[in-house]
């Protein structure tokens, strides 16, 4: 069956009033540029649904695409018909006929045109009968039908639509301001990355990397990391912030069991400026709470002391099966458990505090300076800036 259109429907952004419009365009904006390589398409948004006219492009391909994308809250292919009977029932029957393994159907009407002559009820029984004396072995199922028929009379015409595809929820990427992940090769951050993104926020990422300690491995790592999440939201600017003279600076000068607390706080300060620089203004890490040393209550306090910046944790309270799940949805636990050391296990103390306290690292970090330090490497960072690609871009790269 060809159908014609791809109706997609927003969701939760029905509920925000004044923000709506601002939702509306930014997410047909992300479908556009997520369906920037089928050039017929036509977006057509609309104040309570968005839709894509296929003008003969795979509708397949197309929903494949939208499923990631942020703010849609289902989708289902459509066929676009005038608001007349006998052009309905005709199309309606032709899409009975031409789908496969139909043997049971239903019928809802939704009739928000009141001007149509049919009521809602009425006509699902005028279009069942004419469905039912004009083919063979299909029947009716209200329940468990093998095709549902929604019949959706607008004003500007009809759509008839068959089942409902969930998409990826959430808000478009883009609607809630932009936001810097402290993204590690392991498995938390890229979620943390994730789910913020859900919320609408688009994302900056920056890696701390200590070579010859960490290896080139580590950073193709985290770059392959930060394409999976640029495929939710266009692209991700990566900044590479060279770490090995301040870790070591650390751990030559800071007491073995706070040199751990040092760093961490050394990545807030280095995450704050960088945020500055890019017109940032919140922080996003992996943290869970009780994970490991650096992530008790004392910890957290002591690290968050340097930044007033907002510090968004979405695993904060999530269990570690929850978050590989979510890892493992998301297709990047494969990427997360390759076996390369991260900086920070690298120069991990035997025996790290678990509890630091405030002042003791006050102290410590008193008598020694850093500020030329962290200057130095702002100026010596790589940013890399990841595009999300589909096959068919890698394909025509791979030609030249
Ligand atoms: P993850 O699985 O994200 O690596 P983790 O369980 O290993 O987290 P920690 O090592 O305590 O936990 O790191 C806590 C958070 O600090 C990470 O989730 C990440 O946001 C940030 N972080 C750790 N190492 C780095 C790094 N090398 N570069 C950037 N951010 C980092
Ligand atoms: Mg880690």
């Amino acid at each position: 069956m060809e159908y014609d259109h791809i109706v997609i429907r927003y969701g939760e952004l029905t509920l925000k009033g004044r923000n709506r419009k601002l939702f509306t365009t930014q997410l047909a904006n992300n479908v556009r540029q997520a369906l920037r390589n089928f050039p017929a398409i036509k977006v057509d948004k609309k104040r309570d649904r968005m839709y894509i006219v296929l003008n003969g492009e795979d509708p397949d391909a197309i929903m494949e695409k939208c499923r990631k994308i942020f703010g849609i809250q289902n989708m289902s292919v459509a066929l676009k018909v005038e608001n007349d009977e006998t052009a309905i029932k005709e199309q309606a029957l032709k899409l009975i006929t031409e789908t496969e393994n139909v043997r049971t159907f239903k019928i809802s009407t939704k009739r928000s045109n009141k001007e149509f002559p049919i009521g809602s009820q009425e006509f699902n029984h005028v279009l069942g009968g004419y469905l039912l004396a004009n083919t063979e072995n299909i029947t009716v199922d209200v329940h468990q039908p093998d095709l549902e028929i929604t019949v959706d009379i607008r004003s500007e015409a009809t759509y008839l639509t068959s089942k409902k595809v969930p998409g990826a929820t959430g808000l478009p990427v883009g609607s809630s301001g932009k936001s810097l992940l402290l993204l590690s090769g392991g498995i938390d951050s890229p979620v943390a990355g994730y789910l913020t993104m859900k919320r609408g926020v688009q994302l900056e990422a920056i890696h701390f990397h200590s070579p010859p300690y960490t290896s080139e491995r580590a950073k193709e790592k985290v770059l392959d990391l930060a394409e999976k999440l640029s495929f939710y939201g266009h692209s991700i600017k990566v900044h590479i912030v060279p770490f090995t003279a301040l870790q070591q600076k650390i751990h030559r000068e800071i007491p073995h069991g706070y040199s751990m607390t040092v760093m961490r706080r050394m990545m807030m300060r280095i995450s704050e400026e960088v945020a500055k620089q890019e017109g940032i203004l919140s922080i996003v890490t992996g943290e869970s709470l009780g994970q490991v040393a650096s992530q008790t209550m004392e910890s957290m306090h002591a690290i968050n002391a340097v930044t007033n910046y907002p510090v968004i944790r979405p695993l904060v309270t999530m269990d570690k099966d929850e978050i590989i799940r979510i890892s493992e949805d998301i297709d990047m636990y494969d990427i997360s458990i390759r076996p390369f050391e991260d900086c920070c296990t690298v120069f991990v103390p035997k025996q790290p505090k678990t509890k630091p306290k405030l002042e003791k690292v006050e102290q410590f970090e008193a008598n020694i300076t850093f500020d030329q330090d962290i200057q130095e490497i702002l100026s010596s960072i790589e940013t890399i800036e990841i595009q999300a690609k589909d096959k068919q871009e890698e394909e025509m790269e791979d030609l030249l």
